[in-house]
């Protein structure tokens, strides 16, 4: 199918900057909230057990506030320098208060999702369908960055997301059967599963988080279970490539685990847009060259 990029695609692309920008907070907040209410049921429990004594609260921490701040000085960001890339380039990746550093991260997430949604829509047309493939590749986004920085695959984004898939299938926003995405769905979480428990009884490591399998399912849902084997496959060739690179260029972090989860996400969508066959074929050329 050709690309058509009319005014839709650019207006895509303009609410996709903004999507962006609530995805970094999201990429950013999302893990400290969950280790923060973890850390609060852990003192609850530990209260219900030991003698009942006052209960540490944590600092109140959701994706509205506190509004945007600079994580060195805390000076909150006034609105124009809260504009997606605009302001990063204006203020030359500088905090307008301390002059700390900004992570270039949060502009390419801002344009990754602007050209993600252009795409899409230059792709399936404004259709419902191109609005499923956007939010599916947001989320895919957040929980890549989000395993990245912290090795957490959050349920409260795989769970919804494997729900949506097996949704989105039913209602004929995909062109994904539902027996394909319920396989997909299945298929997905026990291979990793099962992969997992016979590496673990073998080694006594584990090679992989249950987060894994909960992404992977969710894959199957939105690809179905067809391309199941082409992105894992592809992800594991990624991933192997990058743990060598990280390994020569010791960025490796300790314990030398390297998260699966954007090498998992990252073949889930060119799975979506080459096709899983083409991806296979794709890997073969590769390997036997
Ligand atoms: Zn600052």
């Amino acid at each position: 199918m050709a690309l058509h990029f009319g005014t839709e695609a650019w207006l895509a692309a303009l609410f996709g900057l903004v999507i962006g920008s609530f995805l970094n907070v999201v990429i950013w907040r999302l893990p400290r909230m969950l280790e923060l209410q973890w850390a609060a049921e852990g003192a609850q429990a530990a209260d219900a057990l030991a003698a009942p004594s006052g209960l540490p609260l944590p600092a109140r921490l959701s994706l509205s506030t506190p509004g945007s701040h600079c994580p060195h000085c805390g000076h909150g960001i006034r609105w124009r320098h809260n504009i997606p890339v605009l302001s990063y380039l204006a203020l030359r990746g500088r905090c307008a208060d301390c002059h700390a550093g900004i992570s270039l991260r949060y502009p390419l997430v801002e344009l990754a999702t602007a050209a993600w949604f252009a795409f899409c829509i230059a792709y399936w047309g404004a259709s419902p369908m191109a609005l499923a493939y956007c939010a599916w590749g947001a989320t895919l986004l957040t929980l890549a960055l989000i395993d990245w920085d912290t090795t957490l695959l959050p349920d409260c984004l795989t769970l919804p997301l494997l729900g949506a898939g097996l949704l989105a299938s039913a209602l004929h926003g995909i062109p994904v059967s539902l027996a394909d995405a319920a396989w997909g769905a299945a298929g997905g979480y026990l291979s990793l599963w099962l992969v997992y428990w016979v590496f673990k009884l073998a080694t006594g490591k584990e090679g992989m988080g249950y987060g894994d399998f909960k992404l992977f399912a969710a894959l199957g849902a939105w690809l179905g279970w067809q391309a199941l084997v082409p992105t894992i496959l592809i992800a594991s060739v990624f991933g192997l490539i990058a743990g060598l690179v990280m390994q020569i260029t010791s960025g490796l972090r300790e314990g030398g685990y390297i998260p699966f989860g954007p090498f998992l996400a990252g073949a889930g969508c060119a799975a979506l847009v080459w096709g899983p066959d083409r991806v296979l074929d794709s890997l073969f050329a590769f390997a036997g060259m």
